[in-house]
């Protein structure tokens, strides 16, 4: 059983660039070197072509039509653009926005930004585990809703929303709808006309592409919805994001989403097999431990669980050999628990002590194995240590 440490065991975080990528990068940093927008000479023609060679890529993988997407610096950048760019240009058909309370910063301080401004935000809340309820979607809309936004996978608990349920109700109640699918794209399917979404938001190195690259879908038909740029100039991206663009890094995303195309489904299947083997295997080693998310409608690759009765800074520091990640945020002095885990209902205590696994194309068996047995000696230890074990009497979430 060979084990190479350190383990990455955090793909939400990010993802290595494929090999595969890298190669078709290179070129662009060198020879290929030209400026999209240099109509002129055969430079920047090259470089135009290998953009919307990028474009129909993404377009493929998601179906839609290559001048639907603009590229960006990633999903962070996406979200902004969606949420601010739709609440500017459409002030005077609205000024409230539906969204959920486990969204990614990203969304949530875009909409606390456009508060300030007057706008009113309503934060849907979650079930037990981490799922949006379409029928509050629609009892929230008002008619001064301009948009929807729920993210589709979630990158803490990898729960996935019912996003067609609520982009028909969306469709019906003619309100936008963004999604900030970063963690979906290339991990499950994700079809704009099945989900009758009107924007998405991604980041290329969630998909094993390079980092400070993203993009936005923005939807052309029924009608081509109005979006305020945050960046204004050169007129880029049909004027929806100016900048000169990031060719290397684009042409990088597109063959991110090429390889995705290819290997999603068979990588789905090894990924959700992986997580299973990693989940019994903690299961069986270790008591008191809580599935945070739903047991089944979540990313193949991700696995959060909550181990009672162990400080989780403690735990996450003895994990040096593996990276993995708590949904808490580290102070100085203390834990925050994770305001994902909270909105679930998970209680304090166990929200501190949650460990978000991320698995992804280079995981291996021996690897999951590996963690299994680290994981529930450092669990055991700790537990010992603390003398706090077994004294556990009233937890009603198990796995
Ligand atoms: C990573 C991530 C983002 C931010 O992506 P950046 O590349 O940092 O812009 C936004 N939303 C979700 C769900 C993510 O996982």
């Amino acid at each position: 059983m060979a084990v190479t440490v350190p383990i990455y065991m955090d793909y939400h975080a990010t993802t290595p660039v494929d090999p595969e990528v890298v190669e078709a990068m290179l070129p662009f940093f060198g020879e290929h070197f030209g400026n999209p927008s240099s109509r002129t000479h055969v430079f920047g023609w090259t470089a135009e072509s290998a953009v919307e060679t990028a474009r129909e890529h993404l377009g493929h993988l998601i179906g839609c039509k290559p001048p639907e997407i603009v590229f960006t610096s990633g999903a962070g950048e996406s979200d902004n653009l969606a949420v601010k760019g739709v609440a500017w240009a459409s002030r005077d058909r609205g000024n409230h926005i539906v969204t959920t309370a486990i969204e990614h910063r990203a969304v949530l301080d875009a909409c606390g930004r456009l508060e300030k401004e007057g706008f009113d935000v309503t934060y849907l809340p979650v079930d037990g585990t981490g799922v949006v309820d379409p029928f509050q979607v629609e009892e929230a809309i008002t008619d001064r809703t301009i948009l929807v936004s729920v993210i589709a996978a979630h990158n803490e608990i990898g729960t996935i929303q019912p996003l067609t349920e609520i982009g028909r109700i969306c469709k019906a109640r003619g309100v936008l709808f963004h999604s900030d699918a970063a963690q979906a794209l290339g991990k499950i399917p994700l079809r704009v006309d099945e989900i009758h979404v009107d924007f998405l938001s991604f980041s290329a190195h969630k998909l094993y592409g390079p980092k400070g690259i993203g993009a936005l879908y923005v939807r052309m038909t029924r009608p081509a919805v109005k979006l305020t740029p945050l960046l204004d100039g050169g007129g880029q991206e049909r004027g929806r994001r100016s900048g000169t663009q990031n060719v290397p890094a684009i042409v990088g995303f597109g063959k991110a989403c090429e390889v995705a195309s290819r290997v999603m489904a068979e990588e789905g299947e090894r990924l959700t097999g992986l997580r299973e083997r990693l989940k019994a295997g903690i299961l069986q080693r270790v008591d008191r431990v809580y599935l945070n998310g739903h047991p089944d409608r979540r990313l193949p690759g991700n696995l959060n669980l909550s181990f009672a009765h162990v400080e989780g800074e403690a735990l996450l520091l003895s994990m040096k050999d593996v990276a993995v990640s708590s949904g808490s945020a580290c102070s100085s002095t203390s834990m925050k628990p994770s305001y994902v885990l909270r909105a679930l209902g998970v209680g304090e205590e166990l929200a501190k002590a949650s460990i978000r696994f991320g698995l992804g194309r280079w995981s291996t068996e021996e690897e999951v194995d590996y963690t299994t047995e680290k994981l529930a000696g450092r669990v055991d230890r700790l537990r010992a240590m603390s003398g706090a074990w077994p004294v556990g009497k009233t937890h009603t979430r198990s796995v």
